[in-house]
């Protein structure tokens, strides 16, 4: 198949169960929005799923997650006479932060203090808004970024003191894997619920986003209220 052929392909099959599971959940679909996940994919790759969502009509494509500050920093460079709107995913390293501020509008793997603290500065210095989502382990995996459950209220207190460049969206997690739908849907539904507590707690930020729901599961997160999904592999196939 004629790459394009394949990639419009990929993108009208993840559209397609957006919809049935926004429809399923009894939500809008247009409240569920595609981040297209393109970490270890090419800035082509990425042109041509921007082309492709364009050619099929409908919400463009325009939204894109990246893991690693170097190289999401090389792509953009190659795209830049695009449209696109460029969200960090992944494990913060302190010393990143400055870049992130810089080169990225969401910031969704924000998971303890330094890292909050390094962005508003670096933000600050930039004079730029950053939209931020505070990352949750939510299945208590030793092993995995994200803060505890019990650690998110101090974060959401610290952020208090940088509401001037810090935009405090919602909560983002990755659950343990599982390929049984309840186990995934329960670890949608504590981060759910968690935000609706935060909500009652802070009730001037937004919290009008959950990033949850990746390939494999994203049925289960939209029916859980996850308005970002977080799509890689789906889209774009295998990682090399
Ligand atoms: C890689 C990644 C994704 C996408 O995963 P797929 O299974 O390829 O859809 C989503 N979120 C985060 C944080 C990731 O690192």
């Amino acid at each position: 198949m004629h790459a394009s052929a394949q990639l419009i392909a990929s993108l009208t099959s993840v559209q397609a169960r957006i919809t049935q599971a926004a429809r399923q959940a009894k939500r809008d679909p247009h409240s569920v929005q595609l981040l297209a996940v393109s970490k270890r994919q090419s800035a082509q790759a990425i042109r041509d799923l921007y082309n492709a969502s364009r050619q099929i009509g409908g919400q463009a494509v325009s939204a894109f997650g990246e893991n690693y500050v170097q190289e999401a920093l090389a792509k953009q460079a190659e795209l830049q006479d695009l449209p696109l709107e460029w969200h960090f995913i992944g494990p913060i390293q302190s010393n990143k932060t400055r870049d992130i501020a810089q080169h990225f509008t969401w910031v969704h793997s924000v998971d303890r203090l330094k890292v909050l603290q390094g962005l508003a500065r670096a933000a600050r210095t930039q004079a730029k808004v950053l939209q931020i989502c505070l990352q949750v382990n939510i299945s208590g995996e030793a092993s995995k970024s994200g803060c505890a459950p019990e650690e998110v209220a101090a974060l959401v207190e610290a952020a208090q003191a940088y509401q001037d460049v810090l935009c405090l969206r919602g909560l983002m997690c990755i659950p343990a894997p599982s390929t049984d739908e309840e186990v995934q849907s329960q670890a949608f539904a504590r981060l759910a619920d968690l935000q609706h507590t935060l909500q009652q707690a802070y009730p001037h930020w937004p919290w009008d986003t959950l990033s949850m729901g990746m390939s494999t599961d994203l049925e289960a997160a939209i029916l859980q209220g996850s308005t970002w999904v977080r799509v890689g592999t789906a889209l774009f196939g295998a990682r090399t």
